[in-house]
C-alpha cells in the first residue's frame, strides 16, 4: 500500500484522506518536513491557494517540497493545489508562491466571474465508467498548456462562443495531475483512483 500525505495546512483535507484510504491507500495529514520524506505521493487539497502558500512557507515546506516534485514524486493538486502546481498564475497575488510543477498558467478564481460555484458532467479521459461529476467552487482553469502537458478534461460551454469557449479543467503532466474541481466531494473515488495507480508506479 502506498503512504499518500495529504497536505495539512489548510482546506479539505479529511475528505481526501477518505477518499484516499477508499481508493486503497494509507492516507495521512502532512505538516511537517518529515512526514512529506514519509510520503510516497501527496495531495494538495482545494482551500485558499495565496494562504497555503503563505504557510507553505511558515512551515518550512516550500523547498522541501519543490525538491520532491522535481524529484518525481506524484502530486495531484484540487483547485487551490491546481494553482500551486502551476509555473504561472494569473490574478493571483504578487507574492503568491508557485511548486512548478506543470506547465501551466492558471487564472485563479476563473469562473467566478460568471458564477462562483456549479457543478456538471464532464468527459474525463482514461477513467471508465461514465461521466464525471465535478463540482467547482471559485475554481481556477487552465488558460495555457505546455506541449508536454495531457488534457483530461474541459468544461463544455453552453454560450454562442461553443467549443472554443471551452476550459480546461484536468491535466496531467508525468507524476503530476491536477483539477480545478473537487472530486473528494462527490463520493466517487476514480479520480483518488487513477493517482493511487501513478504512485503505485512510481514504487
Ligand atoms: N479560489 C481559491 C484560490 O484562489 C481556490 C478555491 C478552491 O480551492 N476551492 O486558491
Amino acid at each position: 500500500k502506498p503512504t499518500i500525505g495529504v497536505l495539512a495546512l489548510q482546506g479539505d483535507v479529511a475528505e481526501h484522506v477518505a477518499a484516499l484510504e477508499h481508493a486503497g491507500a494509507a492516507a495521512r495529514p502532512v505538516r511537517r518536513q518529515a512526514e512529506l520524506a514519509e510520503s510516497d505521493g501527496l495531495v494538495l487539497p482545494g482551500g485558499e491557494s495565496t494562504t497555503m502558500s503563505r504557510l507553505l512557507e511558515t512551515f518550512e515546506l516550500l523547498e522541501p517540497l519543490r525538491r520532491r516534485i522535481a524529484g518525481g514524486m506524484p502530486v495531484y493538486g484540487s483547485c487551490a493545489g491546481m494553482i500551486l502546481l502551476a509555473r504561472q498564475v494569473l490574478d493571483g497575488r504578487p507574492d503568491q508562491q508557485q511548486l512548478d510543477g506543470l506547465d501551466v498558467v492558471v487564472r485563479r478564481n476563473a469562473f467566478g466571474r460568471q458564477v462562483d460555484s456549479f457543478e456538471g458532467d464532464l468527459d474525463f479521459t482514461g477513467l471508465d465508467g461514465g461521466p464525471l461529476h465535478a463540482v467547482f467552487i471559485r475554481a481556477p482553469w487552465v488558460e495555457k498548456a505546455g506541449d508536454g502537458v495531457e488534457i483530461l478534461a474541459r468544461v463544455p460551454d453552453t454560450s454562442d462562443a461553443g467549443e472554443a469557449a471551452a476550459r480546461i479543467v484536468a491535466v496531467r503532466q508525468g507524476a503530476v495531475l491536477a483539477t480545478a474541481f473537487h472530486p473528494e466531494l462527490t463520493g466517487d473515488e476514480r479520480v483518488h483512483r487513477l493517482f493511487v495507480k501513478m504512485v503505485h508506479e512510481t514504487m
